[in-house]
């Protein structure tokens, strides 16, 4: 299976067939655990019908605890064909302007946002005002300050708002938390996460500051950043971060091509991290301590995750990253689960903190410290 570099770079209608007709070979992780589900399902409207959402459509045929009925979307034509493809009734289905009407709609519990960054905060403020679950899309917004309004709407309404960090759900990641968690790897003192890949088009979104809310960082650089949260288990205390741009006709003032940043955390461990929109074949995490270390690459990539520790090879099953992410999604909705790492606004809250700190030490080359009420 392609990663996702691959996919974003070279996706046309033929690739993407190609992508998601091979979703279908992995296990429903869930599924194989679980007894037949009796209870209640999770009635999902996904809101941007582009290359994620269409991704995560096709993987939810096969949750067992959430069901895809509905839809919104600019484009008329688009609509038709979703509600074809995916047996989605007339009344279900709704634009950009009239989606805040969703709320007199008893058929559908939540909204899966997965538009362009910068639209996410508007949207998901309109759901909650509609009462219905959130679901929103990395980065949960374009700055903390929008995240934190989102958080508090979401509260304000009393529904759940959730963000896709699909990795929170992915048994070899959790595999590694559990072993870091037992103290299997001794005193945790480095960890390395490498993200990126070439963007292509230069007119996409994600290379529009007004849309992305900034460049590789927001989109790919995340993932390094969340994954030293949850690999290393705490929440860092100071950042550096150096910004190379190689390209600044296609990575315009604001978007940003190649950031390195450095997190220190206060057990004294320490991170490295890199985030590119023009390196490819970067999608790996190394997590040393004193008794042992985890390696895994392809360790964000849609999988199979590959990697190993001291110990061997990680060998739990393969998943289909949306489709586990949406069942456990309707396990915490529903029935209160709490993930192994959060996956809730105040997470993504988090990360938009820090990534405005890396933007802050990158342009003054100054270290960044953040301190423990932060959090
Ligand atoms: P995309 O360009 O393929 O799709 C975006 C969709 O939003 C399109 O259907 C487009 O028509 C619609 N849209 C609505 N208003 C728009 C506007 N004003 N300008 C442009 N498009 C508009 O993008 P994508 O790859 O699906 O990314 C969407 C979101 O999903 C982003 O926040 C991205 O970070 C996230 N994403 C997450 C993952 C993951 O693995 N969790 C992977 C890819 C993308």
């Amino acid at each position: 299976m392609n990663t996702r570099r691959d996919f974003l770079q070279k996706m046309g209608a033929s690739a993407l067939m190609l992508q998601l007709s091979s979703l279908s070979t992995f296990a429903n992780y869930s599924e194989k655990k679980d007894q037949p589900y009796q209870g209640r399902v999770l009635r999902v409207a996904i809101m941007g019908l582009g290359g994620y959402g269409t991704r995560v459509a096709e993987a939810m045929k096969a949750c067992s605890k959430a069901k895809l009925v509905g839809v919104i979307s600019g484009t008329p034509s688009k609509i038709k064909d979703w509600q074809l493809k995916y047996d989605i009734p007339a009344q279900n289905c709704y634009n950009y302007e009239n989606f805040d009407e969703v709320k007199n709609n008893p058929d559908i519990d939540a909204i899966y946002v997965i538009t362009p960054n910068a639209l996410h905060h508007d949207q998901v403020i309109r759901v909650a005002k509609a009462g219905k679950h959130a679901i929103c899309e990395k980065p949960m917004a374009v700055n903390a300050k929008q995240a934190q309004e989102m958080v508090a709407a979401c509260k304000k309404a009393n529904v759940k708002l959730l963000v896709g960090y699909r990795m929170h759900f992915e048994p070899r990641t959790l595999e590694v938390i559990r072993m870091r968690k037992a103290g299997e790897f001794g005193k945790v003192m480095f960890f390395q996460g490498q993200c990126g890949f070439k963007a292509g088009d230069p007119n996409q979104w994600r290379l529009n500051k007004a849309l992305a809310g900034g460049g590789a960082m927001m989109d790919i650089g995340i993932y390094a950043l969340n994954g030293a949260r949850y690999m290393v288990g705490e929440e860092p205390v100071w950042i550096t971060a150096q910004e190379t741009k190689t390209d600044p006709v296609k990575f315009k003032e604001g978007v940003d091509e190649t950031i390195q940043f450095q997190l220190g955390f206060p057990s004294g461990a320490i991170a490295s991290c890199l985030s590119s929109y023009n390196i490819n074949h970067l999608d790996r995490f190394f997590l040393s301590g004193d008794k042992g270390f985890a390696e895994m690459q392809p360790s964000t990539g849609y999988g199979p995750i590959k990697g190993r520790t001291h110990q061997g090879e990680l060998n739990q099953p393969i998943t289909t990253h949306q489709t586990e992410q949406m069942d456990q999604m309707a396990a915490i909705i529903f029935e209160n689960k709490q993930p192994v790492v959060s996956v809730d606004g105040e997470e993504g809250l988090k990360d938009l903190k820090i990534i405005e700190a890396i933007y802050q030490a990158a342009k003054t080359g100054q270290k960044v410290k953040l301190p423990a009420n932060v959090w």
